[in-house]
């Protein structure tokens, strides 16, 4: 070891090993003593583990509970079952729902709804999200937010953004859908509306341009879009393929909103990443995606509350209340039927329709509709980091990993509502909240 500090004068030498002193750890740690760990490498809970965490990464990880150097940051997680930092793959960060959203539109600045997603994103980190993958915003609003996140400017969860996703002309997320024809802004691929290959082409590099991190699109009509169909194929092949080969050209992939079955045939045989919602999957979506190794990211939370609103008078617009009451309560059993079949799920919520920050109730109905705590962990840890490529540093509590560690009291595995109360969070190293007795 000291090999390396040859050529380094002697005095230098004296202030390294002063400062290092005998420990194996070159600078203050924060260590935490926890009950249990579920770190995600195995289906099992590890007892009485020691955790060291230094800068934004973990640095070691000891058998007992090892007492800290001086300098060291205890933190007492002995009640407690410490896990990864969750991911959803599915949220809207820039709105939440409510009965004035499609009066909003033409009321909201941009600055307004930008206060707002501040907001959405600290309730969204608060809830034990330490990652997120936002899929659809207006105004790129979502890049500057996860710009000024990245940067310490303010507290939110790591975003992947989409920005504004991709629809075809009345298509849902048309943003100019429902629209007085005096009021409507041109529906192009900057704003995110094409038709043909070739506007695919120019909304995917506008995307790239406008600095997100990969693609959505509204490959099926939607529940909330102010439109006649919820399911109808939207995109034509040829529109589909030149979306995909053009995000892979920008090393993107490409999340597709979905409820009927051919516009999810359609999107897999193009090679998308994620279908979103799935509603009306069949054995042969089921077979695809199992075949292309895509992601299933199944939303129960959002076919929940968007069948509950439906029963409330004037909550929805006319046009929008029959396709709430039909899709939304189908969704948990579909859900339960991919699970069984074995496809590859990735948790998300869709929130922004449903409030932000409950996220975690997703896995009280993952758990109903047959899936193992265990296996709804992972569909929020292991799975989705493998989704967004960044297994290397996220997903699993491994020596080298980034720190991104939550804290439940208790055993999660026993109880899946305690992923609800969150009382310990750190997202890159940073810590965010402890138990308030410590
Ligand atoms: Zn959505």
């Amino acid at each position: 070891m000291l090999d390396s500090f040859k050529g380094i004068n002697l005095s230098v030498l004296a202030i390294v090993i002063c400062v290092v002193g005998f420990s194996e750890h070159t600078q203050a740690a924060t260590v935490l003593h926890a009950g249990r760990m579920l770190d995600m490498t195995s289906n099992k809970i590890q007892k009485e583990v020691t955790l060291y965490i230094e800068g934004n990464s973990i640095v070691d990880i000891k058998e007992g509970y090892v007492e800290p150097d001086k300098d060291d940051d205890l933190i007492n997680l002995k009640e407690h079952t410490v896990l990864p930092g969750l991911m959803d793959m599915h949220t809207h960060l820039t709105m939440q729902f409510g009965p004035t959203i499609y009066l909003d539109r033409f009321r909201n600045e941009a600055a307004d709804i930008s206060f707002k997603s501040v907001v959405f994103a600290k309730r969204t980190l608060d809830a034990g999200f330490t990652t997120v993958r936002d899929l659809g915003d207006s105004h790129n609003i979502t890049v500057s937010l996860r710009n000024a996140i990245n940067s310490g400017l303010i507290d939110g969860p790591r975003i992947f953004t989409a920005a504004k996703s991709i629809a075809t002309t009345g298509g849902h997320a048309d943003p100019t859908n429902g629209m007085s024809s005096s009021l409507q802004p041109e529906a192009t691929p900057k704003n995110g509306v094409i038709d043909g290959p070739s506007e695919a082409i120019k909304a995917v590099r506008q995307r790239y341009k406008d600095g997100a991190d990969l693609i959505k699109i509204t490959a099926t009509g939607g529940v909330l879009s102010v439109a006649k169909n919820g399911q109808n194929p939207q995109f034509n092949q040829e529109e589909l393929e030149a979306i995909i080969a053009t995000a892979n050209d920008y090393d993107m992939h490409v999340a597709a909103h979905a409820h009927g079955a051919e516009g999810m045939k359609r999107a897999l045989r193009a090679g998308v990443k994620t279908i979103e919602h799935g509603t009306y999957m069949d054995e042969d979506v089921i077979n695809l995606l199992k075949k292309f190794d895509a992601y299933y990211v199944p939303t129960i939370i959002a076919g929940k509350w968007v069948a509950e609103k439906s029963k409330i008078d004037g909550y929805f617009p006319e046009v929008v209340r029959p396709k709430a009451a039909t899709i939304g309560p189908i969704i948990q059993e579909t859900f339960g039927r991919a699970n069984k079949a074995g496809v590859n799920i990735a948790f998300g919520t869709d929130s922004g329709v449903s409030e932000h920050g409950r996220n975690a109730e997703e896995f009280v109905y993952m758990v109903e509709a047959g899936m193992t705590p265990i296996q709804a962990l992972k569909s929020a840890t292991v799975n989705t980091a493998e989704l967004l490529g960044v297994s290397e540093t996220l997903g699993t509590l491994e020596v080298d990993k980034l720190a991104d560690i939550i804290a439940v009291k208790g055993n999660p595995l026993d109880d899946i509502t305690k992923l609800q109360r969150i009382e310990f969070i750190m997202k890159d190293g940073k810590l965010y909240k402890k138990p308030l007795v410590n």
